[in-house]
């Protein structure tokens, strides 16, 4: 929403993101915001664990708004959200990157003709309508270079001073899209195919972050792309470009990476990482199980996991860890050999001047990915029950504190997909995360 935003205020259009979450808004309160605000279009980033809220408060606009609608729900569902009534004034779908698109539409409803993977509903026979002509392709995939660097004044938390003290922190993408297909991922590579997979150039992300120090005094970065460190090449080219910049004695950075890359790399290569300010590499590790990483389309194996895990904490580059309890098609034994995966990567790196850290999921299908088209194949499950998320209280009302910094993640579909009874996913979720926040106090 703030490369949208940033993209249309630059082509001269009024532009106001309301991050409702960020700002404990209710959702009478965003419609009364809005509503008073009276802007000529409104646009929703569709995401299914909230379709539900985003639903209602479109149901509560003035109808004189026009609205436009986008993300990960958008892509996977269309046909469902434009038959959805609730969006009574949807006048366009946008599947994919928007930037050029969305500002064609505040231009003028009627491009959307003349764009590609721009939906609507047909105002006279009710179904979804698509645009589209030859030579417009190059909306799909904008030039990640030439787009203007995010302007922060549209959001509500960023930059931010991290919960336990530290440098002002700021948030940054440095590449899109992922060339991987890890079966439950809404990012994976099947669920997206409107996604040319890109980076940016190094000059171009060491500018940005320069500017974010300038205008905010920020010193640390957070790089919360799919995946960063994704491709031995990139980030020889990033790590030459970080060193000629000086990065590593201006900045510290965090980024996501991939266990298969890492753990080619040489020494050197990591080290270089260190030397340039690598603070943390969050790692999706999932399952401690061989069984149920190769299931999964995962490409990893638990020894390749313990390798990088050890040669980056060993440097003083802190890893978290990504877990998920409950796969699909998960055995009892499995769940705990993921269990002890994580316990086993405490240990290893009990004396390293890098941490491990590990944050525990439930599993629960995302439309679109490889996972979900396979539920729906065993024919024991429809959409809505897939769709069907609750919150889950793992905090027992808010008091359980190792509990309360990640509230938000714990909701769930309530259908168990493997051997392993909810219950017993949960319980063992909780001793994690117990085991962490007491690790992280203990320190
Ligand atoms: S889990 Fe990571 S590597 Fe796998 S598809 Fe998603 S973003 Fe790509």
């Amino acid at each position: 929403m703030g490369y949208l935003a940033t993209y249309a205020a630059a082509q001269g259009y009024t532009v106001g993101v309301l991050d409702g979450e960020s700002l404990g808004l209710g959702l009478d309160r965003i419609q009364e915001i809005v509503n008073e605000a009276a802007p000529r279009w409104v646009g929703f980033n569709l995401l299914a664990p909230t379709y539900e809220l985003s639903a209602r408060i479109a149901a509560g606009l003035d109808p004189a708004i026009q609205i436009m609608v986008g993300g990960h729900q958008a892509k996977a569902m269309p046909e469902a959200v434009i038959a959805d009534s609730r969006f009574a004034r949807l006048e366009a779908l946008v599947v994919g990157e928007g930037e050029t698109r969305v500002a064609e539409l505040l231009d003028d409803r009627h491009h959307r003709v003349r764009l590609p993977g721009v939906m609507w509903r047909d105002p006279i026979l009710g179904g979804p309508a698509t645009g589209g002509v030859p030579g417009m392709s190059w909306h799909l995939a904008p030039d990640i270079n030439a787009l203007p660097f995010v302007d922060r004044r549209f959001f509500a938390a960023d930059p931010y001073r991290p919960a336990g003290g530290g440098p002002l922190e700021a948030a940054m993408v440095g590449a899109r899209g992922c060339p991987y297909d890890c079966s439950f991922c809404g990012a994976a590579v099947s669920a997206n195919p409107d996604v040319t997979i890109r980076t940016r150039e190094p000059s171009n992300i060491i500018a940005e972050m320069d500017d974010v120090h300038t205008r905010h005094g920020v010193t640390a970065f957070r790089l919360v792309d799919d995946l960063f460190l994704g491709y031995e090449r990139f980030i020889r080219r990033c790590m030459v470009a970080f060193t000629e910049a000086d990065i590593g004695s201006r900045y510290v950075w965090d980024a996501t990476g991939r266990i298969n890359i890492l753990a080619r790399a040489d020494d050197a290569l990591l080290e270089t990482l260190a030397a340039n300010g690598c603070r943390e590499v969050a790692l999706g590790i999932e399952s401690g199980s061989e069984r149920i990483l190769s299931h999964i389309g995962k490409r990893i194996r638990p020894e390749l996991t313990r390798d990088v895990v050890h040669r980056l904490t060993r440097l003083g580059i802190n890893v978290k860890g990504y877990f998920i309890l409950g796969l699909p098609t998960e055995t009892y034994a499995e769940l705990e050999a993921t269990v002890q995966h994580v316990h086993e990567l405490w240990n290893l790196t009990e004396d390293a001047p890098g941490t491990f850290r590990a944050s525990v999921f439930e599993f629960r299908p995302y439309p679109g990915t490889p996972e979900w088209h396979r539920i729906l194949a065993t024919g024991r499950y429809d959409k809505t029950q897939l769709l069907d998320y609750s919150a889950v209280d793992l905090t027992d009302d808010g008091l359980d504190e190792a509990m309360r910094a990640r509230d938000e993640f714990n909701f769930s579909v309530n259908i168990q997909f493997g051997e392993v009874d909810l219950g017993h996913v949960r319980r063992r979720l909780v001793d994690l995360a117990r085991a962490q926040h007491e690790r992280l106090v203990g320190r």
